[in-house]
């Protein structure tokens, strides 16, 4: 490797995904990896726009890395400096108006003509923008092999979003929803696992709206990904409630590897303001759609998102909410203050709700979330669970993992386990992580791995 590459990445796993593949696309032009900027000969920043503070964020480190481009040219040396992602995408004109040193500014849909770009920027100097969403898939254009080995890996299956709801960037940025073909999929998920993936997630802007040539639905590629040796965990995020058909709820019944846990945003429990965010459905149809999945996996675990103050919303609205919280009991959520952002119908729409009542609502709603957070994890207390070794813990002689719940584990034991599943009993519980102890420490590890 000759020259240094850094890549920061903000937003979704899709971005943490896109990243990954941006780094193995440029591997071949003698890219390495650095965590400074002052040794990178290229910096790419890959942006969200889903929020206000997001883009804030990019303009205030493009000011950062501007400095550190001059120093590095003053010493003789270059650094092309690429923004990449939704922000670009959506922004594109204001990046090269506001930060006219940028080289490279490009969507999420070309990474794989970054080694192109890149080219060009050397060549001629000048900004370099690839915005397009080209009629090729970039999927069918990155290499094959996934330089990244890890026990828990991403899978990007779908892309994109037709359902266009009032307050969200998504579709624009991503642009229409496109699914990858099951035999794409199904290839790299064994790459990974050959590479010592025993975890993966599968993502999409909205991953259960999946129609993938080959297999159907979503189901469909669990149950096929399913068959995988040794890919013991499978995981898929996000998913709409509009897109829970029973073959899927089925599947979590069916097919163990299909982890206990789903993150369903609801962002609402308001009738009247889920019908002006155009989600498609109740509150009520949540609930049903929550009590079809608890019947099929009892011991599931609900995570979601939520949006406060959208335009429109009352205090009355903003009880519903509440309401549907405490009816449902979250093991987790993320929720914001709505943000408009330029283009969507919510940022035109009259009522816009005052900034201060806005963040007292999500201070309520996420005492609440936080609560019913900290219940989850307690409740894990003096249970038995399998956890997925990840590597070695933060202390000497510490383990971490993940719980079937994805909760961060910590416990004491021998170190090389990693990719092991390991029964383990939870002893303690913070907010975030449980530690645990392995189950029978009379039973040699191995007889344990194997039961
Ligand atoms: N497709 C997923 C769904 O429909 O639930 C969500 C994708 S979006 C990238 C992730 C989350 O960001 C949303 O669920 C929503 O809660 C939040 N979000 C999106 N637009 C927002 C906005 N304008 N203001 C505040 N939060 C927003
Ligand atoms: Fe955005 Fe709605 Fe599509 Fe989710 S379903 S990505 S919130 S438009």
């Amino acid at each position: 490797m000759t020259k240094r590459l850094l890549i920061r990445t903000w937003g979704c796993q899709m971005n943490v995904y896109d990243s990954e593949r941006m780094a193995e696309v440029l591997a071949p032009l003698g890219f390495g990896p650095t965590e400074t900027p002052e040794d990178a000969d290229m910096v790419i920043l890959n942006t969200c726009h889903i929020r206000e503070k997001a883009a804030e964020k990019l303009f205030s480190e493009l000011g950062r890395l501007r400095l550190v481009k001059e120093a590095r040219r003053q010493g003789g040396q270059e650094m092309v400096l690429a923004v990449a992602g939704c922000v670009a995408q959506a922004e594109g004109a204001e990046i090269a108006a506001r930060a006219p040193y940028v080289d490279i500014v490009m969507g999420p849909q070309t990474i794989h003509r970054l080694p192109e770009m890149v080219a060009r920027a050397s060549r001629a100097g000048g900004l370099v923008l690839d915005t397009d969403f080209p009629e090729e898939s970039k999927f069918d254009h990155l290499p094959e092999a996934r330089a990244q080995q890890g026990v828990t890996a991403f899978l990007t299956v779908q892309e994109g979003c037709d359902k266009f709801c009032s307050f969200c960037v998504v579709p624009y940025t991503r642009g229409a929803e496109t699914s990858r073909p099951a035999a794409a999929v199904l290839a790299e998920a064994r790459r990974l696992v050959e590479a010592g993936a025993r975890e993966i997630t599968l993502l999409g802007q909205n991953v259960n709206a999946y129609h993938g040539e080959g297999v159907g639905g979503l189901a469909g590629l669990v149950r096929a990904l399913a068959e995988i040796p040794d890919l013991a965990r499978i995981r898929y995020t996000t998913s709409h409630p509009r897109d829970m058909g029973d073959d899927l709820i089925a599947a979590h019944r069916d097919i163990p590897q299909l982890m206990p846990m789903l993150h369903l945003p609801v962002q609402s429990g308001s009738d009247r303001v889920l019908a002006a965010m155009n989600r498609g459905h109740t509150a009520a149809d949540y609930l049903r759609l929550v009590d079809r999945l608890r019947a099929a996996r009892p011991d599931l675990a609900l995570t979601s998102d939520f949006i406060v103050g959208h335009p429109g919303e009352t205090d009355a609205d903003h009880a519903a909410t509440m309401a549907l919280v405490r009816e449902v009991g979250f093991a987790g959520a993320y929720s914001f203050k709505y943000s408009a952002r330029p283009g969507t119908p919510a940022a035109r729409a009259p009522q816009q709700v005052a900034g201060d009542v806005g963040d007292a609502r999500l201070a309520e709603l996420q005492s609440l979330l936080a609560e019913q957070q900290r219940g989850f994890n307690a409740a894990r207390v003096g249970q038995e669970f399998d956890v997925l070794v990840t590597g070695p813990g933060r202390h000497p002689g510490q383990i971490a993992g993940r719980s079937p719940w994805l909760q961060a584990v910590h416990a004491e034991g021998p170190q090389g386990l990693e990719g092991s599943i390991i029964r383990m009993r939870a002893v303690s519980a913070t907010a975030n992580s449980l530690t645990c102890v392995l189950k029978d420490r009379s039973t040699p590890l191995q007889e344990q791995h194997a039961a």
